[in-house]
């Protein structure tokens, strides 16, 4: 019988398996290391959540972008030069009111909006946050530091590999005349999942 406490010491470790495979590309002319630094850039330099800050931002000053938006996020954000992968093939946008507020889940895994919001936080991807947040929504999010009061009513929004949410926040009062620009400086990432208003 093979012994198995020595298969595991042989087993090379994550950072071995990684050099390993990419030697391998490259010994076939595939370029894995500057297609891996492309990919790095992209999420750290185009997929930020200052994409969607435009978005909720323009939302706020212009009524009928807003309608546009609510009617078809992908166009509508398109509008503004941003774009998603075909895959997204939609984008629904879930305006939060002072009574309702909208939050957002994936709970296969850890599906975003991701071009328009950015990556989805870890916390996100846990299966805690997955699991709970549909059965224990106001105590999640009480955990995560927004405590509403019974009044305002929960909505969880489960993503899928095809529809991607946004939350369109509610306006602070004090906000009222600012700048786009400015506005879009207010909107956070949580905000935009859900899980925090402004
Ligand atoms: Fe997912």
């Amino acid at each position: 019988m093979p012994d198995s406490s020595n298969i595991q010491q042989n087993t090379a470790s994550v950072e071995q398996r990684i050099d390993a495979i990419e030697a391998m590309f490259e010994a076939r002319g595939m370029k894995a290391r500057e297609a891996i630094d492309e990919f790095e850039h992209t999420i750290e330099e185009k997929w930020i959540p200052e994409n969607g800050a435009r978005v909720v931002a323009k939302a706020w000053t212009d009524p009928e972008f807003k309608k546009r938006l609510l009617a078809n996020g992908r166009a509508a954000v398109g509008e503004l030069g941003l774009t998603m992968p075909p895959h997204h093939r939609h984008l629904v946008v879930k305006e939060n009111s002072p009574t309702l507020q909208n939050v957002i889940c994936c709970t296969l895994c850890s599906c975003t909006a991701f071009s328009i919001i950015g990556l989805p936080p870890d916390w996100y991807k846990d299966l805690e946050y997955r699991s709970r947040i549909v059965r224990q929504s106001r105590t999640v999010l009480k955990e995560l530091g927004l405590d509403l009061p019974e009044s305002i009513y929960i909505r969880v929004w489960d993503t899928t590999a095809d529809t991607r949410y946004m939350i369109l926040p509610v306006q602070p009062e004090h906000t009222k005349g600012w700048s786009e620009e400015e506005l879009a400086k207010i909107v956070t990432k949580d905000a935009m999942i859900g899980v925090a208003r402004l």
